[in-house]
């Protein structure tokens, strides 16, 4: 192991990966410290999806720009994150309706396919019998996806 750096990174969860491949492509010299193995900690815990569909528009924003990293992953980064594209059903008591379409609107207007829309008649599928939803279908430019592990 070098002696020194210009970045010392302590961790090698996602995000101490990530910010030393970053620095790395910027031409800084980095060394990556962690005290057990890569993605020992929440990394390797995780379950792996990849969603767009955030309360906050500014965490949305991120994780918009940060999807083409996985689908551009061989690219970029190369090799294969395991990144599969699915649909993704989002679903909320159906009193957040308007509250589900405002954030709908907000993913739209990034790019993002987003619809918000009452399901009713959903009786026997638990917890209640009507929803708030929002969805991307499957083949539409965004959000339900994850990655293997
Ligand atoms: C069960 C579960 C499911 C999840 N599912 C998802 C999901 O589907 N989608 C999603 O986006 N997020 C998910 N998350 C959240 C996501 O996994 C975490 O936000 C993310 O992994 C955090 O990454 P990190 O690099 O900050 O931390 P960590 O992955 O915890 O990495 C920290 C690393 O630092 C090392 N370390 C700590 N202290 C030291 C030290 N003093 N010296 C050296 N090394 C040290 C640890 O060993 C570890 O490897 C999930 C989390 C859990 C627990």
């Amino acid at each position: 192991m070098a002696d020194s750096a210009d970045v010392i990174v302590i961790g090698a969860g996602v995000q101490g990966s990530s910010l030393a491949f970053h620095l790395a492509s910027c031409g800084a010299s980095v060394i990556v410290v962690e005290r057990s193995v890569v993605a020992a900690g929440a990394t390797g815990r995780s379950s792996g999806l990849v969603r767009v569909y955030y309360d906050l528009l500014a965490e949305a924003r991120i994780a918009w720009q940060s999807q083409a990293w996985f689908r551009e992953w061989g690219d970029r980064v190369g090799g294969d994150c395991g990144f599969t594209k699915t649909g993704f059903l989002w679903i909320e008591p159906a009193e957040r309706l308007e509250r589900v379409r405002a954030n709908s609107a907000s993913h739209r207007a990034m790019g993002a396919d987003s619809t918000g829309w009452m399901r009713p008649g959903c009786g026997g599928w638990p917890p209640a019998s009507r929803w708030a939803t929002t969805r991307w279908p499957p083949g539409s430019p965004s959000p339900g996806t994850r990655t293997r592990r």
